[in-house]
């Protein structure tokens, strides 16, 4: 599966339970919307309807009231009514029908009312007298109520329902009553005739709305009076069908659909106790609930705003929430991205989570994510780090408090960055860090990078740029910037500027043998000394080594510089008490240039002083010279051989020639000694004796050395390849190599890589090498000599030491110089010389080369005095290693001899 085909599956795999995810918030929005207008429904709807029934209950309520108020006031009305037309039977009867109506009427015997008429009727249905005006020759004999009077003796009061009377154009409702002879037969009717108005008026109208009603009714259900609003109505009743209300008291609520206006209404009535007549009010709902269905409106339009009002919150709930969603799949999107982004990176990324204590306060962060990179820094993986806290893996220190205190810092502000050397309490894999927090959300964005090696560079570079580490003194760098400026301002005052370059002469002597602490302690007590013999405007810069240079301005000549020159050479001269409490003595040697004469600018300058100094400590040190140009031919080519020479190190232009070693009597091969040869590219072989010493006075002998042994153990490896019969081969050491100690070191390492035997390798030293008795050198003969590895004293006479002094270091083999072997067969002095080591050599064990055998003559001596082996041209020059081979296989055939002398 390619790389790519994995990526869109993942993202595919990631995309179905993020729709889950993003539609849970979305759609609980609407959903809430809907559950809250439903239950803000429900609630409205439920007051509503609660305080609706409140309002039928004191409807119903009221409706009674008023209809028992009203059946009472009916009552006494009605009670009235009939004394009426008690009294006026009783007058009827008693008067003999001298009863005239209109004059009582005129009296005021009657309510005065053009609602109410009496009338009284004789036996044969014809008006007899009557309230309402004349008489009209009626006959009432064939009406219901009439007949019903004359037919029974005693009917007590009728009522009568409302019928139209002709004669007044009225309808109007009778109370009638029979009227008697006094000896009990029928003698007529008493009529009290009502406009149904009449009794419709006393209704309380203040308390009836503009559909309510008030009717009376006969409790055979007939109409009497019916009165809606404050109006006494058009139609005796209101109802389709008048309802006969069974009981005597009760409530109903009759539907719209029973009234003729088609308006529903709350019914109360009462029956009359002592009459046939009952009294109903009707109480309308829309008036009843006017007020209510007005608050009801209002309450549901709230409620309707409410809604709408839910709806769109809800709305932008959705909207926000997928929003948000979406901002959230995003942002794991970049997250993850971000990560696969930052895998590779050199930084290292964490996001971390504050964890809060009580109070707020925050007392720990914990790693939620990071790359591998960072995991790294802390030399673990991401997942052991994911999750872990600060407290983790931190372990409690000040450093863990100072941490906490910049994240929780970085919390409140939002940023930081720094760069910070990393403290040895940090688990950080590092130096130095740079660091970079950036709140997110509940937590922050580190960033941490390792810019250890970029500070070492900036630290080494900030040294470089200001002071020398060792004396505090200014360096090269500053020298460099400081003196155009010098020599600028020497040109525009018209003055001279003096370098004086000032060599400490034994100092490599020194920081050899007693080590670099010492060197350093001698060098920060020179730059002290320096200091004090200088005027305080001038300036003393090290320039590395034991090289310092002292700037003096504002002169006028040499003569002002010459006092200087003096006393810095007399302070120097004064030895040096250091640590190991013996006195040193170093002295300086200065060489001097001016400006502008010696040169124009400071390079040049420096490199006259430079030379100037050469010049002085040739002419034997501890004095000073000022520069002259011809001092720069000779010194230029000794300068040019060093660099060339460092050149052909580095390009390695040398190769081994070999010399063989014999056995004095049997020719035998004993040895080779490998010497060194620079094959430069335009003088062609160049021998030792030209660039040795140069090597060893620049230090270079140390590199050039290590070259010898692995050539020497490479070329063994070959010849040994190659299937001839090696023999030991001896390298050349110098003591400044001894001294630095890694000849052991480098002969082991060479020995192991070519599979060298130790019995194969010798190492030749000169005398002068263990004269000094340096704890280095003597540490790496005796490490030598348990390697196994031969020591030859090379050029053997013309030192000093004695032959004791050579066994205490347990020497195997003496080289006697060629010197003296030239001395040979030239008288006694030589033979003598060589008669007396052999002797002695031989005395203590060791075996005695001879160098520099040209002739036979020499050869035949020698083995007259048993020397153990001679190398010389007699036997072979040095020879490429190409030319060996045929040597090693070759016997060199000696005259032979015996050995003329033995010394026991
Ligand atoms: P040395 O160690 O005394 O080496 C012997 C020198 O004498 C060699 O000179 C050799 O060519 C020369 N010689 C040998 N037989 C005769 C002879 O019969 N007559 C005469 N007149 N000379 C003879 P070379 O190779 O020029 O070496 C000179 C010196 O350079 C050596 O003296 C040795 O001290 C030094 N040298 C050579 N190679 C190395 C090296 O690898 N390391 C060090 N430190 N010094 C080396
Ligand atoms: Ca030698
Ligand atoms: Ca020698």
């Amino acid at each position: 599966m390619t790389r790519q085909s994995a990526h869109t599956i993942s993202r595919e795999g990631y995309r179905l339970p993020l729709l889950g995810r993003v539609i849970n918030p979305i759609f609980a929005w609407p959903l809430a919307a809907v559950a809250f207008s439903g239950l803000l429904w429900s609630v409205t709807e439920a007051r509503l309807n609660q305080a609706k029934d409140a309002i039928r209950k004191n409807s119903e309520a009221r409706a009674d009231s008023l209809s028992k108020m009203h059946a009472e006031r009916l009552a006494r009305a009605a009670e009235q009514l009939d004394q009426i037309t008690l009294s006026i039977k009783y007058y009827w009867e008693t008067s003999h029908h001298g009863l005239r109506l209109d004059d009582q009427y005129r009296y005021g015997l009657y309510p005065r009312s053009d609602k109410l008429y009496v009338s009284i009727f004789d036996r044969n249905g014809a008006l007899v007298t009557t309230t309402a005006g004349r008489a009209f020759p009626l006959d009432y004999s064939e009406r219901p109520w009439f007949k019903a009077h004359k037919a029974v003796q005693d009917a007590g009061l009728l009522i009568v329902k409302p019928d139209f009377s002709p004669r007044l154009e009225k309808t109007l409702i009778r109370f009638t009553r029979r009227l008697n002879t006094p000896s009990g037969e029928f003698d007529g009717v008493v009529s009290l005739a009502l406009e149904p108005e009449y009794i419709a008026s006393i209704t309380d109208e203040s308390r009836m709305e503009k559909s309510d009603f008030f009717s009376v009714n006969h409790r055979d259900g007939t109409p009497l009076s019916l009165r809606v609003g404050h109006a006494a109505a058009a139609t005796a009743s209101l109802f389709h069908a008048q309802p006969a209300f069974a009981s005597d008291q009760g409530t109903a609520l009759y539907k719209a659909d029973h009234f003729l206006d088609r308006k529903s209404r709350i019914v109360a009535w009462h029956g009359l106790q002592a009459y046939p007549l009952v009294v109903s009010v009707g109480l309308s709902e829309q008036d009843i609930f006017a007020a209510h269905d007005k608050m009801a409106r209002d309450y549901r339009n709230m409620a309707a705003a409410g809604t709408v009002l839910l709806f769109l919150f809800a709305v932008t709930g959705m909207a926000f929430s997928s929003r948000l969603a979406w901002r959230k799949h995003q942002a794991e999107e970049v997250k993850s991205t971000y990560r696969l982004a930052t895998d590779s990176a050199r930084e290292g990324f964490y996001m971390v989570r504050a964890l809060y204590g009580e109070q707020r306060h925050i007392v720990d962060f914990q790693v939620e994510d990071c790359n591998e990179r960072g995991a790294t820094y802390y030399g673990t993986t991401r997942n052991l780090l994911i999750g872990a806290k600060f407290r983790d893996f931190i372990p409690p220190s000040d450093y863990l408090e100072e941490v906490l205190n910049i994240f929780r810092r970085a919390m409140e502000t939002g940023f930081y960055e720094d760069e910070f050397m990393v403290s040895p309490d940090s688990p950080l894999e590092a130096t130095w860090v740079h660091r970079r927090l950036v709140r997110s959300g509940h937590g922050l964005a580190v960033t941490l990078r390792d810019i250890s090696d970029a500070k070492a560079h900036e630290e080494a570079l900030s040294q470089l740029a200001n002071a020398d580490s060792v004396t505090t003194l200014p360096n090269r760098h500053w020298l460099t910037h400081y003196l155009p400026t010098a020599l600028q301002k020497a040109t525009a005052s018209n003055t001279m500027v003096a370098l004086l370059f000032v060599d400490l002469d034994d100092f490599k002597n020194i920081n050899d043998t007693l080590g670099h602490a010492a060197g350093d302690a001698l060098l920060q007590a020179a730059a002290l000394r320096l200091k004090s013999v200088i005027r305080p405007g001038d300036n003393v810069a090290r320039l590395g080594g034991d090289e310092f240079t002292i700037i003096l301005e504002q002169i006028e000549g040499a003569d002002d510089v010459r006092p200087v020159a003096h006393r810095v050479i007399k302070t120097l001269s004064e030895p040096f008490v250091l640590a190991d409490g013996n006195s040193h003595t170093v002295r300086g040697s200065i060489g001097i240039s001016l400006y502008p004469q010696d040169g124009k600018d400071g390079p040049t300058l420096l490199k006259h002083a430079d030379i100037a100094m050469y010049s002085a400590k040739a002419a034997g040190k501890a004095t000073y010279r000022f520069f002259l140009p011809e001092f720069a031919e000779s010194l230029m080519q000794r300068l040019n051989s060093e660099t060339a020479l460092r050149k052909a190190i580095e390009r390695d232009e040398f190769v081994l020639h070999y010399q063989p070693r014999v056995d004095t009597f049997s020719g035998e091969l004993r040895g080779l000694e490998a010497l060194v040869r620079w094959m430069h590219p335009e003088r062609g072989i160049v021998g030792p004796q030209e660039f040795i010493p140069i090597a060893e006075q620049t230090g270079l002998i140390v590199r050039l050395g290590e070259m010898v042994i692995e050539k020497a153990c490479a070329q063994l490896a070959q010849w040994r390849a190659q299937g001839l019969p090696v023999v030991p081969v001896s390298v050349n050491v110098s003591a400044l190599q001894l001294i630095h100690g890694r000849i052991a070191q480098r002969l082991a390492s060479c020995m192991n890589r070519y599979g060298i035997d130790a019995s194969l390798l010798e190492v030749e030293i000169t005398e002068s090498c263990m004269i000094g008795e340096d704890g280095n050198t003597i540490r790496e003969l005796e490490t030598l000599e348990h390697m196994g590895i031969k020591l030859l004293v090379d050029d053997f006479g013309t030192g000093y030491s004695s032959l004791s002094q050579l066994q205490r270091l347990d020497l195997d083999v003496l080289k006697i110089d060629r010197e003296f072997t030239g001395r040979l067969c030239n008288g006694k002095d030589g033979d003598m010389f060589f008669m007396a080591i052999l002797s002695m050599a031989h005395v203590l064990g060791m075996t005695v080369v001879a160098e520099g055998v040209e002739t036979e003559e020499q050869l035949r001596v020698l083995q007259a005095l048993s020397c153990n082996e001679i190398q010389g041209y007699y036997i072979s020059r040095p020879v490429p290693a190409d030319d060996m081979p045929a040597l090693m296989l070759r016997r060199f055939l000696f005259p032979s001899s015996r050995p003329v002398l033995h010394v026991v």
